[in-house]
């Protein structure tokens, strides 16, 4: 028998291996073996098994030792294994196609997508499951001492424990114990801890909740999938499409109840930052011990319990971020993608994947119900529901008829003028902040800003420069001072005045969280402001401290970025201020607009969750814009989302085309340049049916000393897209001392 491995050492290349005739029945896809290689002996799991014989040569033109595309046209002998290391396969046979599917799509080494699979802590050779002396009663009369006897009573009422617990508790040394095992009054014995990442929370058991009508709708049309799938049917990923505070979550957790009834699994992908302690503790109340965490927070031991408790099938129910996707769940049922829209659902390093793509393309493979929650769908998700391809229920409605918060849009060119200078706060905002300070309520602030990207905005008018070619804004490059597209490389030299309104342009001047602090203080003295973004919350727990404090209402008024921007519930909070809502939709970014009113409507839902009303004030330079609009109730999402799609299809845009970002690095910006330029002029020739962009500096033209390039490609196809670089690579490296990443279907072009 031949085997094919992925050896824990050699990134992108698989193996073949015989097997010894003793060790023939065992092997299955995904075991883990030992392997010798080189004059090592490693790790390695089992891709294929290409043959059923008992031959030790390779008929294929393959020989261990060398990897298994070197093909020669030879016959090798074949090294054997030199062991199996589990009796149950390491990963399930879906997974292992999942991560080959996961390598051919995002152009990645087979054994970086393994590495999703299995995460460092449950491949370390050091770590293992943690164990302690346990001390168990056992029953019937024993001889003990008087001094014994009282021992081993107060032992007995707490019914036994850990040895290091109960020295403690009864202050004795180990030994006194240990001699209560020789009259046979207790056993002593090793017993595995678990390292419960839950196990300082009190967790109150909650019931399910009387659905409200909608909710009961939705959950039905979940169901019916869920029995389809458990018949063996196909079914088609579900959208469910709820507004802010219509009570999704309480349908996830019926709709898991349901499904772990029939015995199988369930695993809830949330967006990291929305792992709240808040949002854990609603599904451990649910489910109790079933449910296992997996985030980066965990330590290494932790993470590898919970890793375990998930394969061993004590744990059924996964809640994490992206990663917690691939958790070894014996038979899922049910994979629930919260915040389906999320950019931060796509993975910044190899693999490149996109969790919402993988839990659909799981779903198939494991024939599994994908359910996709959301108050502001994707474009690509949505246009699945408009070609039929996904399923779609709706909440429109608040749970308990509470209403939707009063949005007000603020024309910050009228303000400018009146103040004759741009500034902060408007008028009507620092009214707002004023009133809920005399009453005792919250506010938020709200900041989106990523530092490096600059448009050019007209500072009288509001007009943004944009490319014509390709309907996005241009990119200032203050290195060069030219305006660059990041979609099609082309640039031009920054315009005396603006090309609207003729006043002379500047570089439009933003300010950061920090200078928003600052103002704040000085306008209201007496205000207790707490500011949020990464500038503060570096350390582990100080997101969670600074959200403490804001909740017990030991703070006035919260500032912060995009992460404050989901999935808080904060009950005192009545204002939400958006000081500008241009920043995200002047991104250099074909998704600008989308982005906007996704963060808009999430903002907003941070204002009046719970029994008062909640106002919101959106400022901006562009009232008019159909994002803003929509955020206002101005205009349905509906034709919003028509519109944008009507629009993408004519740019040859996601999700009408997939997009490929190739970023070359180098330190030397000549070669960098010079190796983006060959790659681009080679990649021009592939396909008609593939759009290639001019090789151009990335919007984030150097980082830590590296040159940064990039070439953009789009296509229907990812899979063409694919082959033509595959190809390219194959037979042109990208050049001397200088580094091409490859993201498939990128969401964040940098
Ligand atoms: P979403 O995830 O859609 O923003 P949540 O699931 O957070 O909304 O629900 C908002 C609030 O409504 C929560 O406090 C939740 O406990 C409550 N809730 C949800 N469903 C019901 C229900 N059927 N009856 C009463 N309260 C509910
Ligand atoms: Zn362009």
């Amino acid at each position: 028998m031949i085997i094919r491995v992925a050896t824990e050492v050699v990134l992108d290349k698989l193996y073949d291996y015989a097997v010894p005739v003793a060790l023939v029945p065992k092997i299955k896809p995904g075991l883990r073996v030992r392997v010798p290689l080189g004059s090592r002996v490693v790790d390695a799991y089992v891709v294929e098994v290409l043959e059923g014989g008992g031959s030790d040569e390779s008929e294929l033109p393959l020989f261990s030792g060398k990897p298994a595309e070197q093909s020669t046209g030879r016959q090798y002998k074949l090294r054997y294994i030199n062991a199996i290391s589990d009796e149950i396969p390491f990963v399930s046979e879906n997974l292992l196609k999942l991560v080959q599917w996961m390598a051919d799509y995002y152009c990645a080494p087979f054994e970086q997508s393994l590495r999703c699979i299995l995460p460092a802590a449950v491949r370390s050779k050091s770590m293992r499951s943690k164990e302690q002396i346990y001390v168990e009663i056992q029953q019937g009369d024993f001889k003990l001492t008087k001094r014994q006897s009282e021992l081993f009573t107060e032992i007995k009422r707490v019914g036994g424990g850990w040895l290091s617990f109960l020295t403690r508790e009864f202050s004795c040394a180990p030994g006194t114990i240990r001699n209560l095992e020789k009259s046979g009054a207790v056993k002593i014995e090793l017993r595995q801890v678990w390292r419960d990442p839950l196990a300082n929370r009190k967790v109150l058991p909650t019931r399910p909740m009387e659905l409200m009508p909608e909710q009961s709708a939705a959950l039905k049309s979940i169901s019916a999938l869920i029995d389809q799938s458990a018949n063996g049917e196909k079914t088609a990923p579900i959208l469910l499409h709820g507004v802010t505070g219509s009570g999704k979550t309480e349908v996830y957790l019926q709709a898991i109840a349901k499904v772990l009834e029939q015995g199988r699994g369930a695993i809830v992908l949330v967006p990291e930052i929305a792992l709240t302690p808040q949002t854990v503790q609603r599904f451990a109340a649910r489910f109790g011990k079933r449910i296992a965490v997996l985030h980066s927070a965990l330590s290494e031991g932790e993470r590898f319990d919970e890793w375990h408790r998930i394969r061993s099938g004590k744990a059924d129910v996964v809640i994490g971020p992206r990663s917690a996707l691939f958790a070894p769940v014996r038979n899922p049922g049910l994979i629930v993608v919260d915040e389906e829209h999320e950019p931060s659902y796509k993975q910044d390093e190899t693999p490149r994947y996109h969790a919402r793509d993988v839990a659909v393309v799981r779903g198939v493979m494991e024939g599994c119900v994908v359910v996709l929650g959301t108050a502001t769908p994707s474009m690509e998700s949505w246009n699945n529901v408009q070609s039929g391809k996904y399923n779609h229920v709706a909440l429109t409605k608040r749970v308990s008829d509470r209403p939707m918060p009063d949005v007000y849009i603020v024309d910050m060119r009228i303000e400018a003028a009146s103040a004759r200078h741009a500034q902060i706060f408007s008028a009507p905002l620092m009214e707002a902040i004023k009133l809920r300070l005399e009453r005792g309520e919250q506010t938020i602030l709200f900041l989106n800003r990523r530092g490096f990207s600059n448009s050019l905005q007209c500072p009288e008018c509001g007009h943004v420069a944009e490319c014509q070619e390709c309907n996005v804004a241009y990119t200032y490059h203050q290195s060069d001072s030219c305006l660059r597209c990041h979609i099609c490389g082309g640039w031009k030299h920054v315009p005396a005045t603006c090309s609207e309104c003729g006043e002379p342009v500047l570089k439009y001047a933003g300010y950061g969280t920090q200078r928003v602090e600052t103002a704040l203080r000085k306008c209201f003295s007496q205000a207790r402001v707490l500011r949020m973004d990464a500038d503060v919350t570096t350390r582990k727990s100080s997101h969670d401290e600074l959200l403490t404090i804001f909740r017990t209402k030991q703070a006035d008024i919260l500032i912060g970025t995009q992460m404050i921007a989901k999935g808080l519930d904060f009950p005192n909070v009545t204002l939400v201020g958006v000081l500008n809502a241009d920043i995200s939709l002047h991104m250099p970014d074909i998704r600008a607009s989308e982005r906007t009113w996704q963060l808009l409507a999430q903002v907003s839902g941070r204002a009046g969750r719970a029994d008062l009303p909640g106002e919101v004030f959106i400022q901006t330079y562009s009232p008019e814009h159909p994002s803003i609009r929509v955020a206002g109730g101005f205009e349905s999402f509906e034709t919003l989302a028509e519109r944008e799609l009507k629009e993408r299809r004519e740019w040859c845009y996601p999700p009408f085309t997939h997009l490929v970002c190739l970023i070359f690095r180098g330190k030397s910006e000549q070669k960098t340049a010079l190796a983006a330029k060959c790659y681009a002029d080679a990649l021009k020739k592939g396909s008609p049916s593939v759009i290639v962009s001019d090789a151009a500096p990335a919007p984030l033209p150097k980082a830590r000393g590296f040159y940064r390039y990039q070439i953009l490609m789009r296509s229907p196809s990812t899979m063409k897209m694919v082959k033509i670089l595959r190809a390219l690579m194959a037979c042109q490296s990208p050049g001397e001392a200088v580094r091409m990443s490859i993201d498939v279907d990128a969401v964040n072009m940098m």
